[in-house]
């Protein structure tokens, strides 16, 4: 018979566990966990702290009683592996509850053991709280029931961005403190600084910029010399891989701080898997070794492991990182590469934005969205996308992801043909509307210009011209921009006295019929890619005074 030990029970070893259970009925499976639950959902954590979520009950999608009555599987809580002998297959487990040691031997090992928050060598950090588990969320929960009138998050990324909101809905202040430059790191800063205007709008104070020196019991004081009042205080400033157990094993472990897997993974035992956010994944554009700690790649790898000890062929399955939050009102989503790595790769790449509307904009309640889209500039291969916006990002970012891969190139998304009706998208459809664009560009049909080119455009002689309505133009416009609305182009050419004109609208429409018109003029015109209201969001038009409280 085939003895199987998981070493954790959540998403990638419970994903794994029951699998194999449907494959065969008669290995014995056993998960060792070292909290006091399985199966639970992590991702739910922050809108359990906002109430949201109002049931914990909820968060428990499974016990070990259930997962025996349904799987046989053998699941012990508050049991720690804390060795693996891997000579003698065993791991050495110890019972938290009754506190005793013993060992328990494998067949095949699965570790599972997921990643931990990383906690940065700062006075007072030790009040701070953090998010992983069940425990955790029950902590900050009875944190957030003392009332307490000021919190700080430090870090800007995913998780502390959900916790921020979500202690806003309990009606605490909430400051929000990032060392970087912008909120949520995949995001490109554009895009980003879409994120940061929606946590100002409701009320978030944010730092950025800014690094932590010292938490105390009533505040936390930053680099630039600000204190800020906290009764409590979260640490969400990422996660390393959980590599202990398998480090002190021998088990391989690679240049981003995860185990080191096969294309089925297998570490360097070749009766010991890793999956989830414990091993490095294989990055699907240039197969390079990437950690990405999310929720679908870690069930994927569950699955696929279990598979290849059931025999079954697999595929080896890398990732392109999509992933998604909400962060107010808003859903921000991303896929695959942004330009910062694609930039620090050397990869040549064009962007393009669009601001579509969900859906067809005379039915009721059509949101305007930002999306991004990167790609070669020859081959048209997709290497990313970003989406902002209230309505309808989650379904343009998993398109993406899907034509990523499917390795559909960026001109061929105009050939998709999606569902429309007016409530639900557009008869060109905005994945639709990226292709004809990219397509645009890839063929030289038409040039852009990027948000941060306007000023090198502007010495090389090039006359901004905003071809908007007066009444629009009139309610803000880039410095130095002269107004000529797109129906008096043509009889107007004389005032723009250069061949070389930069176009800009509102979001990039107007200005490509502008620009189409102006080479077939003669002129040497380029459309500036996203418009004014890109523009006007971006760092470029920095609203948010870096270094500085952003306030409301
Ligand atoms: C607050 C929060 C919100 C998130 N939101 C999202 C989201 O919206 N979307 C998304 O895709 N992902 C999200 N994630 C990430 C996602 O939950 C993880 O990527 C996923 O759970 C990883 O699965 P895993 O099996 O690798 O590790 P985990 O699910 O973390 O499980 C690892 C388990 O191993 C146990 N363990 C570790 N060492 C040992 C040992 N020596 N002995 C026994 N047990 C051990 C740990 O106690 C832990 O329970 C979120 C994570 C958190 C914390």
């Amino acid at each position: 018979m085939n003895k199987i030990v998981i070493v954790g029970g959540v998403a990638g070893g419970m994903s794994a566990a029951t699998r194999l259970r449907r494959l065969d009925a008669h290995a014995e499976i056993v998960v060792l966990e070292k909290s006091g639950h399985v199966s639970y959902a992590n991702c739910g954590l922050p809108y359990y702290i906002g109430g949201v979520i109002e049931d914990e009950e909820s968060l428990l999608l499974q016990t070990p009683k259930s997962l025996h009555e349904r799987f046989r599987l053998d699941v012990r809580v508050r049991s720690e592996v804390v060795e693996i002998k891997r000579s003698e297959k065993i791991v050495v487990v110890k019972d938290l509850e009754k506190n005793e040691i013993y060992s328990l031997p494998y067949d095949k090992l699965i570790l599972s053991t997921g990643a931990k928050p990383v906690i940065p060598p700062i006075p007072g950090i030790n009040q701070a709280y953090t998010l992983r588990t069940i425990e955790d969320v029950e902590a900050i929960v009875s944190a957030v029931a003392t009332a307490p009138k000021n919190a700080v998050i430090i870090g800007g990324g995913f998780i502390g961005l959900e916790i921020g909101e979500n202690l806003v809905h309990r009606g605490i202040n909430t400051s929000i403190i990032e060392a970087s430059t912008q909120v949520l790191a995949p995001l490109d800063p554009e895009m980003a600084s879409l994120v940061a205007k929606e946590l100002q709008n409701h009320g978030v104070q944010l730092f950025l910029e800014s690094t932590v020196t010292k938490v105390t019991s009533t505040s936390v004081m930053t680099n630039n010399n600000s204190e800020i009042p906290a009764d409590l205080v979260i640490l969400a400033i990422g996660v390393r891989p959980d590599v202990s157990l398998a480090q002190q094993a021998g088990l391989n472990i690679g240049s981003k701080g995860g185990i080191v897997v096969n294309h089925v993974n297998i570490t360097n035992d070749p009766d010991i898997y890793a999956i989830g956010d414990a091993a490095e994944k294989i990055d699907e554009l240039d197969g390079s070794a990437t950690l990405v700690p999310l929720a679908n790649i870690a069930n994927r790898h569950g699955r696929v492991v279990a598979d290849h000890i059931a025999g079954k062929e697999v595929r080896a399955v890398k990732t392109i990182a999509t992933a998604i939050v909400k962060v107010f009102d808003l859903t921000v989503a991303t896929t695959g590469w942004n330009e910062k790595r694609l930039k620090s790769a050397g990869i040549e790449y064009r962007t393009i934005h669009t601001h579509p509307n969900s859906h067809a904009g005379y039915y009721p309640n059509a949101q305007q969205m930002t999306i991004k889209l990167l790609f070669a500039p020859k081959t048209g291969e997709i290497f990313g996308a970003q989406a902002v916006g209230v309505d309808g990002v989650d379904k343009r970012i998993d398109v993406i992801a899907t034509a990523i891969r499917g390795n559909i190139s960026a001109p061929e998304l105009a050939d998709l043909e999606l569902a429309y009706a007016p409530p639900f998208g557009s008869a060109k459809d905005p994945i639709n509307m990226l292709g004809y664009i990219a397509d645009n560009v890839i063929t030289g049909l038409v040039h852009t210009a990027r948000w941060d080119e306007i000023e090198k455009l502007v010495d090389a002689g090039y006359k901004l011209v905003d071809v908007r309505s007066y009444s629009e133009f009139a309610q803000g416009s880039i410095p130095g921009a002269t107004n000529i609305p797109v129906d008096e182009l043509r009889d107007r050419l004389s005032e723009l006295h250069s061949k070389k004109v930069m176009v800009t609208c509102q979001v990039g429409q107007r200005g490509h019929t502008a620009t189409m018109l102006l080479n077939s003029l003669g002129f040497e015109a380029v459309n500036l890619d996203g418009g004014y209201l890109l523009w006007s969001r971006s760092p470029a038009n920095s609203y948010i005074e870096r270094k500085e409280e952003v306030h409301v």
